[in-house]
Formats: C-alpha cells, sequence, structure tokens
C-alpha cells in the first residue's frame, strides 16, 4: 500500500503548515481513499505568502534574464528527477492515466526550459520620435505574480506556468485546487532547494478562501487564472474591488470539431475520439466535444465514432494499457451523470457508454463509461454547457454556413479543428470561426511557441508564445533629451 503524504506549503522558503493547522484530505478517485492531505491555507497564510514574495522580488528581478533562466533550467531537470515519484502521487490524487501524465511532466519541464530560453527575449524598442532626443521602452516585471490552477493538470499548470512569470523577473504566489494539490507540494519541494527564499511560494487551499485571498492580495497586481468561466468572473469581480489589477483568464470550452464531406475519415474520426482527450476522461479544456457531421457522412460517422469510443478501456490509471481512468471527483462523477440524465431527457440518442461503472469491476471510486450522444441541437444542455467529462456529442448539419453557425453557437470559443481536403474551405471556415486555437486536419496538439488562449468567455490573453512572457512584463517608455537647452 502506498504510503500517505503529509504535503506541506511553501512560504519565504521554508516548507510549512497552515497559520490555523488545519488541513484538507485528498481522496484518490479510483479507490475514495483518502490518500494524503495538505494545508488548508487562509488569509493570513496569503499574506504571509505575498509578503515572502513581495521581499524576494528586487533580488530576483536584479539578476540577468540568462541568470533566471539558469535556475529554471535546474528547476526542470529537478522535476525530471522526480517524475517517478510525481507520477505516482498524482495518478492517484488525480486519476490522470500513466501514459498522458508523463507527457505532463514532460511538457511542464520543457516549458520552463523554453522560457529559460526566450527570457534574453525580453527587449525593448527605441523609436525615432525626435531628432536629438532617444527614446527607448524597457519591459519591468509586475512584482509578485498570483497563480491559480485547476484540477485536471495539475503539475503542468503549476510547475509549466510558472516558467514565464519568473523568466520575465517577477516572483510568485501559487494557489493548486483543492481537488489534487500533492503534486504541488513535490514541487515546492523541488522550488525549496533550487531558488532563493521567496521567489517561489506555494499555498494549498480553497478557492473560497486562499483563492480569494490571493486575488485580493494588494501586493499581488498580476493575476493568471485558469479554470471555469463562473470562477474566473469571480476572481475578475473581486480583483476590481481592490485595485486595478492585470488578469489572464484561461476558462472554458465547448469545443467544435467540423468534419466536411471530403475529408479523410479514416484520420478524422479517431481523430475526433483523440480530440475529446478520453485519456483525462475528458477532463480536458481544448477538448473537441461537439463533433459537427455533414449530413451525407453522418450516419457512418456516429456508427464508426461510437464503435471507436466503445472500444476504449477503462481501467487501473497506472496500467499503461489503460484508455481512462476515473473522474477526478465525487462532484465531477456526479456532474457527469447529471448532463448524461439531461442528454436523455432533452432527446439525443444514446450510442455509446452512457453508465456509471460503479459494480463489480469498480465497486469505488468515481468510474463512468465513455459516452457518446448522437442527434445533438442547439436546444440541448449537452450542446452548449461544458460537462468538462468523458461525453461527446455528435451534431448534424447541412450546409458550411450552418456548421459554422453552429460552431459558434455557444459563449465559448477556446479551440477549433476543421476537416477538410479543400484548402479554401478550410481558410474559410477558420476566417468564420470564433476560437483562439484552430486546427486543420488536426487535434489536441499545443505547438510548442504558438499561442493559446480563447475568443469569448473562453478568457483574456494567451499562454505558451512569446506574448505569455511579454504578459508578465509592463513596459516603460523613457525619454531622454540629450541637448537640454
Ligand atoms: P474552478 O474554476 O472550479 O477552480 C479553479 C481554481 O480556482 C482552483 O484552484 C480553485 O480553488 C480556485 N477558486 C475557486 N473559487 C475561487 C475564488 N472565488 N477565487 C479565487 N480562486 C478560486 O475550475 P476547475 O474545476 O478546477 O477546472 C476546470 C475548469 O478549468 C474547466 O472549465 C476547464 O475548461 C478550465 N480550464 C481551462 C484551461 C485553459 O487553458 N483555457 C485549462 C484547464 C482548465
Amino acid at each position: 500500500m502506498a504510503e500517505f503524504f503529509h504535503g506541506r506549503m511553501l512560504i519565504d522558503g521554508k516548507l510549512t503548515e497552515a497559520v490555523d493547522g488545519e488541513h484538507l484530505e485528498s481522496v484518490n478517485p479510483a479507490t475514495e481513499e483518502v490518500i494524503g492531505r495538505v494545508p488548508a491555507g487562509k488569509a493570513a497564510d496569503v499574506a504571509a505568502a505575498a509578503d515572502a514574495a513581495d521581499r524576494a522580488a528586487p533580488a530576483w528581478a536584479a539578476l540577468s534574464a540568462q541568470e533566471r533562466g539558469s535556475l529554471l533550467k535546474e528547476v526542470a531537470s529537478a522535476l525530471r528527477a522526480e517524475s517517478d515519484r510525481i507520477v505516482d502521487l498524482e495518478i492517484r490524487d488525480s486519476g490522470n492515466t500513466i501514459r498522458k501524465l508523463k507527457l505532463d511532466i514532460a511538457a511542464a519541464a520543457e516549458s520552463l526550459e523554453y522560457y529559460a530560453a526566450l527570457a534574453g527575449e525580453l527587449k525593448g524598442e527605441t523609436v525615432p520620435a525626435t531628432a536629438h532626443g532617444l527614446h527607448f521602452s524597457m519591459r519591468e516585471p509586475f512584482g509578485v505574480v498570483g497563480r491559480i490552477v485547476p484540477f485536471n493538470h495539475p503539475i503542468f499548470f503549476a510547475a509549466g506556468k510558472m516558467a514565464a512569470p519568473l523568466a520575465a523577473g517577477n516572483t510568485m504566489v501559487i494557489k493548486p485546487s483543492e481537488q489534487s494539490p500533492l503534486s504541488a507540494c513535490v514541487l515546492g519541494e523541488i522550488c525549496q532547494q533550487v531558488l532563493p527564499p521567496g521567489v517561489v511560494n506555494i499555498v494549498t487551499g480553497l478557492g473560497s478562501t486562499a483563492g480569494e485571498a490571493l486575488v485580493r492580495e494588494p501586493r499581488i497586481r498580476r493575476i493568471a487564472f485558469t479554470g471555469s468561466v463562473p470562477t474566473g468572473l469571480a476572481v475578475q469581480r473581486a480583483a476590481a474591488e481592490v485595485a486595478v489589477k492585470s488578469l489572464t483568464l484561461e476558462l472554458g470550452g465547448k469545443n467544435p470539431m467540423i468534419v466536411f464531406p471530403d475529408a479523410d475519415l479514416d484520420a478524422a474520426l479517431p481523430a475526433a475520439v483523440r480530440g475529446m482527450n478520453f485519456n483525462w476522461a475528458g477532463q480536458s479544456c481544448g477538448s473537441q466535444s461537439r463533433l459537427l457531421l455533414h449530413e451525407s457522412i453522418y450516419d457512418e460517422g456516429v456508427a464508426r465514432v461510437a464503435e471507436i469510443v466503445s472500444g476504449l478501456k477503462v481501467g487501473d490509471p497506472r496500467d499503461p494499457a489503460s484508455d481512462m481512468g476515473p473522474v477526478n471527483s465525487k462532484a465531477q462523477y456526479e456532474k457527469v451523470l447529471r448532463y448524461i440524465d439531461h442528454a436523455e431527457q432533452d432527446g439525443a440518442r444514446l450510442v455509446a457508454g452512457g453508465h456509471s461503472l460503479r459494480g463489480e469491476a469498480f465497486p469505488s471510486g468515481y468510474w463512468v463509461e465513455p459516452t457518446v450522444f448522437a442527434d445533438v441541437t442547439p436546444e440541448m444542455r449537452l450542446f452548449r454547457e461544458e460537462v468538462f467529462g468523458p461525453i461527446l456529442s455528435i451534431v448534424r448539419w447541412s450546409t458550411p454556413d450552418e456548421a459554422v453557425a453552429l460552431a459558434n453557437d455557444v459563449e465559448y470559443g477556446l479551440t477549433a479543428s476543421v476537416w477538410t481536403r479543400d484548402l479554401a474551405t478550410a481558410l474559410d471556415t477558420v476566417r468564420r470561426i470564433e476560437a483562439g486555437y484552430i486546427w486543420v486536419n488536426g487535434v489536441s496538439i499545443h505547438f510548442p511557441g504558438t499561442s493559446f488562449g480563447g475568443f469569448k468567455n473562453s478568457g483574456i490573453g494567451r499562454e505558451e508564445g512569446i506574448e505569455e512572457l511579454y504578459s508578465y512584463t509592463q513596459p516603460k517608455f523613457v525619454h531622454v533629451n540629450a541637448m537640454p537647452r
């Protein structure tokens, strides 16, 4: 039996408990066993973390970009060295499958290395505004950045997304999700070893206490939030009550994949299943959860997708043969089952899965079948609401205008995917789709250096490219009068 994990927060270079000594328990979603606990950080802990980050900020900003970059590379190496321990812990804390989880750790390390190398690109500009003067800009860090992390890719969002703010010369307070906080405590141990005290602080705790305190903390002027739309709105409101803060929001999606009749179905239909991210039990923001099939390929497409999804192996997330593990928490499990009920009540046609798997094979835990509903229409809740679970909807369309209208007929605009062999059709569709990250004849993959983020209620700002690095700086323009008389 695996060891019980006692996580601690990292504040000012020390691994600590919460000021009031309270804890939150972590539950393995595959078994419902309590596998660890973390401090239930409160406002006082956030204040101590912000204070430490504020004190560490001038010295961190005064390092050269290369010096900061070297330390980020050391964090990346330490993360790779701890990979097995983190994978073991995070599988038990999140239910994410081992094959994909290893990629998350690699992606976090690569992000640290990418921004370490990019730090030297924090350049300003010179502008020939007058004949004798010198007019130039510099990029300066904000000071302390607050980052709030969702439950679905815990180590990637905690470790990978600290790269850009740190490279830009900011210090940080990070708040992991209370649903899967354990790997962030290992990250805290790594940061304690590698970074000067106070540069990275990690405060575990509930969103309503530690999260809100972080947003309202006056010393944190730049907030990066990843999570759901309702929480994103709450973050905007709370921040605005305190100060003028710089915010980026990476929020949810109800992402369309449009398949035209000329598409290569042998490639497109398996991609539709991959794009739904069943390996994360559908819990990935970029998932293509609405498959829009042209009427001429609809029946064949529905049948083939249903067959592929029915063949997915649901099982122990530690087994490399498992395609899907449990969903992350009891709340997620109940939400997924509720949406299955809604879809049935609303008249969608169940073509794969559709049931809880709790029973003989899985006596406990949050297990649901990978599920596909066909004949989903815009009036249905499943069409427009983000389930963030393993449910794929299939929608029929007749004309390209209708396909685009269906794709855009939701509050979200995160990702989209277009499948056709015709370049003109592809480009015309891409221009008309309201989304920030679009694949043509592809799904899922985030390409290095290309910025990710949403239109509409899917967010503000872009991450993963140079724009993310710049977003953690504020430009300062300087005007030098070389001839003061
Ligand atoms: P969530 O909004 O419930 O929680 C996210 C984080 O916010 C958690 O750390 C939580 O503790 C904290 N929080 C909750 N209430 C808060 C408050 N009042 N003030 C400050 N912080 C608060 O989201 P979740 O369920 O953890 O994650 C799933 C959501 O995240 C989905 O909607 C998904 O699409 C989205 N997501 C988006 C991206 C992206 O890049 N666009 C990536 C991953 C996940």
